[in-house]
């Protein structure tokens, strides 16, 4: 009795004692369809970040041949919920785990509607060459034939892949990996839901086996553009979208509140309608840092556009390869440290 309550104890904290020498992984658990409850399991309706991750955990036992693992909740919400306050805890969580040498690699359990901008703002503010995996499921726990429980384990084997060091921060998902930087929700409901339309996954995990075929975003340990640690709050950037005829009335408010950054989520290579245009000129002209975004998933808003959009005549910046929810995160981190559009583009074409 005495034994097996040991074991249990075991399990429970971190695994087994054994396990000394295995790495050690810290799952820090968001929310999300991955820890989604249906109330019905044969409907698809369910509530986001209902289920711990400890319970999680329990689902995937042969794990703890490979790790000792260890789950931390940050959150239980819908990534929907996700909010620039959880992003700066989650860095500063993470930043310290490394700091103190907690966990070799690091996984991240959270929704994927907002995957891609937490794995980008965490590019951009974590200090460390150890890897940090985010992965999430598109049908919940409890659902038949639930992606949660192969996710989660595929995320574990790639934080402890020794390949996975200095790849930056990565997003695993259905056997694929990809870099925070280029990865992109692209289905509403298959389990196939990533994509990185510019680059193609930087590499996969099939059967506890992780193969890289390209290297992302080159990361060290000197490479950390913003230092979280002394910033409570970011500056507000907002995303205006364009299309046909798409009048000046959602991005004048926004000139009017004072927003300190906008992003334009534009048509084509960065393009809008006459009318944001001309209120993306009086935006400039109030030192309002607007960024010419794309809609279109691929590809890149070049900062040579000629014509009407050129970036030098109206004071616009060009996002490259960011698409608008990334251009934001980067424009709200460029801003805590300069107003100057020059090193701002060059962000934008670095990182
Ligand atoms: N609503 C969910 C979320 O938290 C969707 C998901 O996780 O797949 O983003």
């Amino acid at each position: 009795m005495k034994k097996l309550l040991l074991i249990l104890f075991c399990f429970s904290l971190i695994n087994c004692a054994k396990s000394q020498n295995l790495p050690r992984v810290i799952i820090l658990s968001t929310g999300g369809t991955i820890a989604g409850e249906q109330p019905n399991t044969d409907q698809a309706g369910y509530i986001s970040g209902k289920i711990p991750i400890e319970e999680l955990l329990k689902n995937i036992p042969s794990i703890t041949q490979k790790t000792t693992v260890q789950g931390e909740q940050i959150s239980a919400i819908g990534s929907n919920y996700m909010t620039v306050d959880i992003w700066l805890k989650l860095a500063r969580r993470i930043n310290e785990i490394f700091a103190n040498n907690e966990a070799d690699g690091i996984v991240i359990t959270h929704g994927t509607d907002t995957q891609e901008e937490t794995a980008y703002f965490l590019s951009l503010t974590v200090n460390s060459d150890k890897p940090v995996v985010l992965t999430g499921s598109m049908r919940p726990a409890t659902a038949l034939s639930s992606d949660g429980s192969k996710n989660l384990y595929d995320a574990i084997v790639v934080a402890i892949d020794p390949n996975s060091k200095e790849k930056g921060i990565m997003v695993s998902f259905n056997e694929k990996i990809y870099s925070a930087k280029n990865v992109v929700k692209i289905n509403t409901t298959s389990t196939n839901a990533f994509a990185s339309p510019n680059i193609g996954p930087i590499g996969e995990v099939y059967d506890g086996k992780v193969t890289f075929n390209i290297q992302s975003h080159k990361r060290n340990s000197d490479f950390m553009p913003f230092d979280i640690s002394k910033i409570d709050s970011l500056p507000k950037v907002e995303i205006v979208y364009a299309y046909a005829d798409a009048s000046n009335i959602a991005i004048d408010a926004l000139i009017n509140a004072n927003t300190p950054g906008i992003i334009i989520a534009g048509t084509g290579g960065g393009s809008f309608s006459k009318a944001i245009l001309e209120s993306a000129q009086n935006a400039t002209k109030k030192n309002i840092m607007v960024v010419r975004s794309s809609r279109v998933v691929s590809g890149k808003v070049h900062s040579v556009y000629i014509g009407d959009f050129e970036d030098a005549k109206n004071g616009t910046i060009a996002s490259d390869d960011l698409n608008p929810q990334k251009a934001r995160i980067l424009l709200m981190l460029a801003l805590t440290i300069t107003q100057d559009k020059d090193k701002i583009q060059e962000m934008f074409l670095t990182y």
